[in-house]
């Protein structure tokens, strides 16, 4: 592997997808039969996993433009392989991925309305509830990651533990605190990239989601995180595109991609994490200075492609399909 290209390592979550797409959803009581039904392998941390891995490189995994490791657990049972397995298709490393013997694997339980696209999520975490804060010193993968990636499907001490563990070492680290929870203050400062959805920037900005309708608005709550001690604030807005704030004060709203045919939006977010991850890790390999609107714009870019397609992991494009 060679070492002129960025390491991107993360530590997250691997679920099964257990998909229906249903016309409606359901209300309280009732009873519906889905359209079609799915399994596909899942999880916040995979699917970003993957995301990177698809992104940096075309579909027959020649010159990657990164290299990239997924840390984290799985259950002994087949959804397990199947997970494990998604990663190496997809050229993403899989060896600090741990086999918990007399354990499940994580369930996400998705469903998703036709007609909008948008979905609702159950999760049962499983195996990733085991990922304890010995998986962030463990195999010393720290020391060869140049960006870090997390979200909160883990045990929030563990990601508290990695993020600090990761400002010691002068490891970049991007928080994608999906599911939102409120995190301490100590987590912001001198956090390189933070990247939310409206209803994450909400729950953690103490803010209701209306405000965020707003350019004022976003700014309030962007500089908020950014008075924290966040270096780039992104939040994603769904089909209005991409609001950012840097610490330098550089911001923009971007327009999502127009005429975009919209057929489930499960791993758009994701996707737009591996997209704007690799401009990121990049940009701190090289050393140069970091264009947070570029790498936001071509992230928007390839998050319009997986809404167009089913499914979350074989929803996000290959580099190839975007450039
Ligand atoms: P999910 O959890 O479903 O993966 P999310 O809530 O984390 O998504 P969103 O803000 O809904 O993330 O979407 C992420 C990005 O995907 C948006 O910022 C935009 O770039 C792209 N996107 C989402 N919906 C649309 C759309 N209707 N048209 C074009 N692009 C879209």
């Amino acid at each position: 592997m060679s070492s002129q290209i960025p390491h991107i390592t993360i530590l997250g979550s691997l679920n099964t997808d257990l998909v229906a797409y249903v016309p409606h959803h359901p209300l309280p009581g009732e009873t519906l039969t889905a359209t079609s039904f799915l399994t596909s392998p899942g999880g916040k941390g995979s699917n970003q996993a993957v995301a990177c891995a698809k992104l940096s490189r075309p579909r027959d995994l020649s010159s990657p433009s990164a290299h990239v490791s997924m840390v984290g657990a799985v259950g002994s049972d087949s959804n397990g392989d199947l997970l494990l397995s998604n990663l190496a298709t997809h050229g993403v490393d899989s060896s600090l991925v741990t086999k918990l013997p007399n354990k499940k694997t994580g369930i996400a339980m998705i469903v998703v309305e036709a007609e909008t696209g948008q979905n609702r999520i159950i999760i049962s975490g499983e195996a990733n509830h085991q990922v304890g804060e010995e998986y962030v010193t463990q195999g010393g993968w720290l020391d060869k990651t140049d960006l870090l990636i997390m979200q909160l499907e883990i045990p929030m001490g563990t990601v508290l533990e990695a993020v600090e563990e990761a400002k010691r070492r002068g490891v970049d680290v991007l928080l994608n605190p999906a599911p939102a929870k409120i995190l301490p203050d100590g987590v912001y400062d001198g956090l390189r990239h933070l990247i939310v959805n409206e209803t994450e920037a909400a729950i953690l900005g103490g803010v209701e989601e209306k405000e965020l309708d707003t350019l004022e608005g976003l700014e309030r709550v962007g500089k908020g995180f950014v008075g924290k001690g966040v270096e780039n604030f992104i939040a994603t807005l769904g089909g209005r595109g991409v609001f950012y704030l840097t610490k330098g004060g550089r911001s923009g709203l971007i327009e999502a991609e127009k005429g975009v045919k919209v057929v489930d939006t499960t791993g758009a977010g994701d996707t737009f994490v591996g997209r704007y991850a690799l401009e990121a890790a990049r940009a701190r390999k090289e050393g140069g200075e970091f264009d947070v609107g570029g790498a936001v714009g071509r992230a928007n870019k390839a998050a319009a492609v997986t809404v167009t397609r089913e499914g979350a992991a074989r929803s996000i494009p290959w580099r190839d399909e975007v450039e």
